[in-house]
């Protein structure tokens, strides 16, 4: 069984009629590798797992588990699933924040890109890009 349920009160209605699912404090089914949970043969991801709450990130982890239990080697890079936003403008980030770099004592630098021409002229596209080559 592959489980995506809803949101953290879904969850904790579900999992308390599943003998072994466990919780974290949060109420998130806590999964081990490759998305199992402690049940055998129950797999969790997406919103009710730990983990950006993000269309994305569900994404990922539904074709992973998809993958490996049709018997290959799947792999996942969070650091390479976007975020987005679907607002007016749409807001998307992707890999690391700066903050998360600090903890991990890795440097970094920030620099700001104006995209040219109509783009810019819209008013409603500004990259912003911490790269040591900006
Ligand atoms: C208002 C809103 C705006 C959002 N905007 C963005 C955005 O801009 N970008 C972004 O990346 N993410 C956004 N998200 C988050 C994104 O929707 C979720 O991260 C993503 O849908 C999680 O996928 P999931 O498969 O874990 O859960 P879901 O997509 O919620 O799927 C869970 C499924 O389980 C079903 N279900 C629930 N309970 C049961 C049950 N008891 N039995 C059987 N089925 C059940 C539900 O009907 C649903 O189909 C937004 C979320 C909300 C609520």
């Amino acid at each position: 069984m592959l489980l995506h349920l809803l949101s953290p009160v879904v969850t904790r209605t579900w999992a308390s009629d599943k003998e072994g699912v466990e919780l974290d404090k949060a109420k998130r089914i806590v999964i081990g590798e490759n998305f199992k949970t402690k049940v055998p043969n129950i797999y969790a991801i997406g919103d009710c797992v730990a983990g950006p709450m993000l269309a994305h990130k569900a994404e990922e982890e539904g074709v992973y588990v998809a993958e490996f239990l049709a018997g290959e080697h799947p792999h996942i890079n969070y650091d390479c699933i976007p975020g987005v936003i679907y607002t007016h403008p749409e807001v998307a980030s992707v890999s690391k924040t700066e903050e998360e770099l600090k903890t991990a004592d890795v440097g970094s630098q920030e620099g700001h890109v104006l995209l040219p021409g109509q783009l810019a002229c819209s008013g409603l596209i500004q990259g912003a890009g911490k790269d040591a080559s900006l």
